[in-house]
C-alpha cells in the first residue's frame, strides 16, 4: 500500500499522473522515466518502487550462493572505466592467466560447501585457444554435474564468434554442449553510442551485445542485464538503455534480472575526473529502474560494489535481490571496492532480516531452492518454483 504521504509528496512533485499509472498496474514511457529520475523526493520515488516491490515479491529476498572465476585479466580492449585488465600476463603488470586445471579445481575444491553457481568472466585474451574456453565449462560440468555455470558475457562471446570464425549460434550452442547453465549481464555498460565512443570504443558495441542475447534466449539459455551508470552518460541515455532493454524483453522474455552497476573510481583512467556516484544516484537509479522495467521479474543491488549498507537500503526502493556470497570476486575489489571478500550465508541473512525482509535462497534460475523463516527457523527446502 503506498501511503497518503507518498501519494501527496509525488502529487507535489508533478508526477500524479506518473504514480496513478504505476498504481493501475500501466507501462510508463521513456519521458515519464526521465522525470521520475528528476523527482527530488527520493523518499516518495523509493515509495513507489516499493509499492511494485512487495506487489511482485511480497517481503522476499533473493540470494545465491556462488563462486567467481575470473581466469584472465589480460585483456585487447581498453575500457576506461576498467581497473581488472592488464595488456599482458607479465607480473609486473600484474596480468595473471591461470592454467586450465588450476581454473577448474579452485571452483571444484568447494564441492560439498553448499554452493550452487559459479560466475565466470575474463579479459578478452589475445592467445587463449577456442579449446580453453570450451573446456573449463566442460570440465566443471563433468567434475560437479549439478552446479549451474553462468559463463561469459555478451561482449566475450562476440569475441570468440570474432576470433574464432563462428556465429553467435555456433558459439553458444558449443558452450551449451559443454554444459553452460545461463549468460552473465556483462559487458553492457550505457548502449547510446556516444557513450561508448568515449568510454569502450574497441568491444562489442550495443547492437552486438543485444544481438548475443537474443541468439541466446532463442536457444533457450536465459541471461542477466547490466547498466553501468556514474561516468559520461546523462539521465537520458540511462533510460534510453533500459528502453532498449525492456523492447528486447517484450520481444524474448529471456532475461532474468536488471543490475545497475556503479562506477569505482580506482585504478582506472577516468577515476580522477569522475567521482563515486552517491547513494542518492544509487537509490534513485533502482527506483526507477524497477518502475520502468515492468517485464523484468528481478533488481538486484550486487553488494560488493555498492556496500551492504546501501545494499541493504535499496530493498526499499525496489531491489528484491542481493546477489550472493560471492566468493573469490576480484573485479570491483581491484577497482578499489571496500566490501569483504564474500559474505556468508548468515551475514547476508542478518543484512535482509534486518531490513524487515525475508531471506530466499535460489538457484540460478530463480527457483526458490529455501525460504527462511524467522531469525533462528531455516525453512525446509522447498519443491522449486518459478
Ligand atoms: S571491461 Fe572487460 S572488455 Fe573492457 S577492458 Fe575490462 S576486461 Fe577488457
Amino acid at each position: 500500500m503506498l501511503s497518503s504521504l507518498a501519494h501527496r509528496a509525488l502529487e507535489r512533485a508533478g508526477l500524479g499522473e506518473v504514480r496513478d499509472r504505476v498504481l493501475e498496474g500501466k507501462r510508463i514511457t521513456e519521458e515519464e522515466a526521465l522525470r521520475l529520475f528528476r523527482c527530488p523526493d527520493l523518499a516518495a520515488l523509493g515509495a513507489l518502487a516499493n509499492h511494485v516491490r512487495e506487489a511482485r515479491h511480497g517481503d522476499r529476498t533473493f540470494y545465491n550462493r556462488n563462486v567467481h572465476l575470473n581466469f584472465t585479466n589480460v585483456c585487447v580492449a581498453s575500457c576506461k572505466f576498467c581497473s581488472f585488465a592488464r595488456p599482458d600476463d607479465r607480473q609486473a603488470s600484474e596480468g595473471y592467466t591461470m592454467p586450465l586445471e588450476e581454473s577448474v579445481q579452485s571452483v571444484l575444491r568447494r564441492k560439498g560447501s553448499g554452493i550452487t553457481e559459479v560466475h565466470i568472466v575474463n579479459g578478452l585474451h589475445p592467445d587463449l585457444p577456442w579449446s580453453h574456453y570450451v573446456d573449463v565449462v566442460r570440465k566443471l560440468r563433468q567434475g560437479w554435474p549439478e552446479l549451474a555455470i553462468k559463463a561469459y558475457t555478451a561482449v566475450e562471446i562476440h569475441f570468440f564468434a570474432e576470433k574464432f570464425g563462428k556465429s553467435y549460434e555456433q558459439v553458444l550452442r558449443e558452450l551449451l554442449d559443454a554444459g553452460l547453465t545461463t549468460l552473465p549481464g556483462g559487458g553492457a555498460e550505457i548502449f547510446a553510442s556516444r557513450v561508448r565512443r568515449k568510454i569502450c570504443d574497441d568491444k562489442a558495441t550495443a547492437e552486438q551485445w543485444l544481438e548475443v542475447h537474443r541468439v541466446a534466449h532463442r536457444l533457450g539459455i536465459k541471461s542477466n542485464t547490466t547498466m553501468l551508470y556514474g561516468t559520461i552518460e546523462t539521465l537520458e541515455e540511462r533510460v534510453d538503455h533500459m528502453a532498449r532493454l525492456r523492447a528486447l524483453q517484450d520481444e524474448t522474455g529471456g532475461f532474468q534480472v536488471f543490475i545497475p552497476l556503479a562506477f569505482h573510481p580506482e585504478h582506472n583512467m577516468i577515476g580522477k575526473a569522475f567521482p563515486k556516484p552517491t547513494g542518492f544516484d544509487g537509490l534513485r537509479t533502482y527506483a526507477v529502474a524497477r518502475l520502468f522495467l515492468d517485464n523484468f521479474d528481478h533488481l538486484k543491488a550486487y553488494w560488493v560494489m555498492i556496500g551492504e549498507r546501501l545494499a541493504q537500503t535499496a530493498l526499499s526502493f525496489g531491489v528484491d535481490d542481493l546477489d550472493g556470497t560471492v566468493l573469490e570476486e576480484r573485479i570491483y575489489h581491484m577497482a578499489g571496492a571496500q566490501t569483504p571478500q564474500g559474505l556468508t550465508e548468515a551475514g547476508l541473512h542478518r543484512l535482509i532480516r534486518s531490513a524487515g525482509r525475508v531471506p530466499v535462497e535460489r538457484d540460478s534460475l530463480y527457483h526458490v531452492l529455501r525460504l527462511h523463516g524467522p531469525e533462528g527457523a531455516a525453512g525446509a527446502p522447498r519443491a522449486a518454483t518459478a
